[in-house]
């Protein structure tokens, strides 16, 4: 049988739904599989009413929303936030692109696949540098396209002819910040700028890449919305994505771009009216909850003595006008003392984790949500904590 990566069993497990503080037994399981951004939940509390929509049910029936724009299903008001909010936040370059809206920028991802690789002779090799996002190897080979194919490391990679690399940056899983590595004529690029954000890491120039991808799920936490973004730079690519969307689901869900629309109003509205760094603007919450998760996770990884983590460079950021360090969506964490499969020695203390074999990488790696609830990260800092390597008990006996 073959064994399908996480992508796949998301239905098997189940997410965590506490918060607050809590003691630990050792007895809950910690699912910190997923990224699944719930983090976020406690801020869009606090704003109330301020981003309710409310949709009567002789609204926004038609298939259409803008039949004269390139992308005939995208709602103007998203369109708008979404040049607004690069705007506000200095990440990325809007003018001159073609903005496509899809289901999530998973489906953007599948959409760009096809509008780079269908006038191909042959399948185009996808290829991404190890570590690499979980999902793009599943993905990319679940349909045995004829149009494109799953190549593996891009480092590794010394196929001739045309090739598509997905640079995501920073990266899924390890955060740091990413260029391509292949650097070949006959290539194409796809960022994915999923957490090019500034909760996440220094804002250090607007990208302009050719074809870049964006996603509600990680900038405000709205993953059930299922929305993402394309800025595309190429007209003839951008109508090849629009192709893809409209025939595999006829557009994207209204309903949820209108909530998006106004979920980014409210982020970037919050920008303008309160100093940048107070916890009422919405990467004033989401930046300082990453320093201090990611402080008390570096505590707890320096008392274990078995895990490590990854140091990054601290970079001046544009948005903050100030220099941070990074602060990725997820732990890349190191196995030491001689435990090959750190999956399953976390698993074994009740934290569920994602192996790096599903990243490309040796198992001694695991790939941590930084992102759940607090609850669940708090419970998941104390247990960690309290792993101790043999050498450092053996120390702390002698004490
Ligand atoms: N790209 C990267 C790098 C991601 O981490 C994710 C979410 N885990 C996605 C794309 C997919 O995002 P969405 O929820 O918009 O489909």
């Amino acid at each position: 049988m073959v064994k399908l990566g996480p992508v796949f069993s998301l239905a098997t497990v189940s997410p965590s739904t506490g918060d607050g503080e809590t003691t630990d037994n050792g007895e809950a399981i910690i699912n910190l599989d997923h990224g699944d951004p719930t983090m976020y939940e406690k801020y869009w509390q606090r704003m109330g009413d301020k981003t309710t929509v409310v949709i009567s049910g002789w609204q926004f029936t038609s298939y259409f929303s803008d039949p004269k724009n390139l992308c005939w299903f995208l709602e103007p008001e998203l369109a708008e936030e979404v040049v607004r909010l690069h705007r506000v936040v200095g990440n990325a370059i809007t003018k001159d692109y073609h903005i496509v809206v899809g289901t999530g920028s998973s489906q953007l991802f599948q959409a760009a696949l096809y509008a780079l690789s269908s006038d191909a002779s042959e399948p185009m090799s996808v290829v991404s540098a190890a570590p690499y996002y979980s999902s793009y190897p599943v993905i990319t080979d679940c349909l045995k396209s004829g149009l494109y194919k799953w190549e593996g490391d891009a480092q590794a990679f010394d196929k001739s002819g045309p090739y598509i690399e997905l640079v995501t940056s920073p990266n899924n899983p390890d955060g740091f910040v990413r260029q391509s590595v292949v650097n070949r004529s006959g290539g194409i690029l796809v960022h994915d700028l999923a957490y090019y954000w500034p909760q996440y890491t220094p804002i250090t120039t607007p990208a302009d890449h050719d074809l870049m991808l964006f996603t509600v799920s990680k900038t405000t936490g709205h993953a059930g919305m299922r929305i993402g973004w394309a800025l595309v730079k190429d007209e003839i690519i951008a109508r090849k994505i629009v192709k893809y969307i409209e025939l595999s689901t006829i557009g994207v869900s209204k309903d949820s771009q209108l909530r998006a629309a106004k979920v980014l109003r409210a982020v970037s509205d919050s920008c303008g009216v309160a100093h940048p760094f107070k916890e009422e603007t919405f990467f004033g919450f989401s930046h300082h909850s990453m320093e201090s998760r990611w402080m008390l996770l570096r505590e707890a990884v320096n008392r274990s003595g078995i895990f490590s983590l990854p140091e990054f460079t601290p970079g001046f950021c544009n948005f903050w006008n100030r220099v941070f360090e990074p602060l990725p969506a997820f732990a890349w964490l190191k196995c030491g003392d001689g435990i090959e499969d750190c999956e399953s020695f976390l698993r074994g203390h009740k934290i569920w984790t994602r192996s790096g074999r599903y990243f490309g990488v040796s198992p001694s790696y695991v790939r941590i949500s930084m992102l759940d609830r607090d609850r669940t990260f708090n419970l998941f800092v104390k247990r960690l904590s309290r792993i101790r390597s043999q050498r450092r008990m053996r120390l702390e006996h002698v004490d």
